[in-house]
């Protein structure tokens, strides 16, 4: 049973992901972690972002002990994340490790920006999770001033927009729904509702898939 959950920074996504891994007893893959790594183990070494050979070659060495160091959740590291994200040697090195992941038993979620339309096209259940830009920007500035970091809303959105752009604009593997998908729009609900909305749609899937195979 696979899993596919895509979508823009800052829908919810991630927080979705992993209560369905837990519910389902799935396993469970950030898929934006392997671009964030990438993008860290650039910058540690000094290295050019922008150059998709280098990149590339990151990619290739990336190690499973490099998605759990401490500094990838931030935005500066999605930021980067999203400049080595558009490089076509870096989409190709980190397919195997995602595939591979997809097919582990009983079941996987994966969450991403191109699992349903390029990483697993077969997935059994595929959500495109949004909200509109303004609510993005809104929850990420109230989560970082209740963490007592004090951002300006107008800054957030900015850069939302800015990461909506380079992620949906690339040529490899840009950000989009697949047509199987079914949309999620997460700016009228909470956590909860949107949770529950999530298994509606994948409790029907598998009882039409049980029903299919009957
Ligand atoms: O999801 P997260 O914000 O951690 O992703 C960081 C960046 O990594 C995204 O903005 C996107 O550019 C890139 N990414 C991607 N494909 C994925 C997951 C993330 O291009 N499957």
């Amino acid at each position: 049973m696979i899993i596919a959950i895509d979508g823009p920074a800052g829908a919810g996504k991630g927080t979705l992901a992993a209560r369905l891994a837990a519910h389902y007893g799935y396993h469970y893959l950030d898929t934006g972690l392997l671009y964030r790594a990438v993008g860290h183990q650039m910058a540690a070494r000094g290295l050019d972002l922008d150059d998709p050979a280098i990149a590339g070659h990151v990619a290739r060495a990336l190690d499973p002990s490099h998605l759990a160091e401490g500094e990838l959740r931030g935005r500066e590291a999605g930021e980067r994340a999203s400049r080595v994200a558009v490089h076509p040697p870096v989409r190709s090195a980190l397919v195997d490790f995602q595939r591979a992941f997809a097919v582990r038993q009983p079941g996987a979620v994966l969450d991403g920006r191109d699992i349903g339309t390029a990483i697993c096209p077969d997935a059994d259940v595929k959500l495109y999770v949004t909200a509109s830009p303004e609510v993005r920007a809104r929850r990420r500035t109230d989560e970082l001033n209740a963490k007592g970091r004090d951002v300006d809303y107008e800054r957030i959105l900015a850069e939302i927009r800015e990461r909506d752009e380079r992620d949906a604009g690339r040529a490899s593997a840009p950000l989009r729904m697949a047509e199987d998908a079914v949309l999620l729009d997460t700016s009228a609900l909470d956590i909860e509702g949107v949770f529950r909305a999530a298994i509606a749609i994948i409790d029907a899937k598998q009882a039409e898939a049980a029903r299919i195979r009957a």
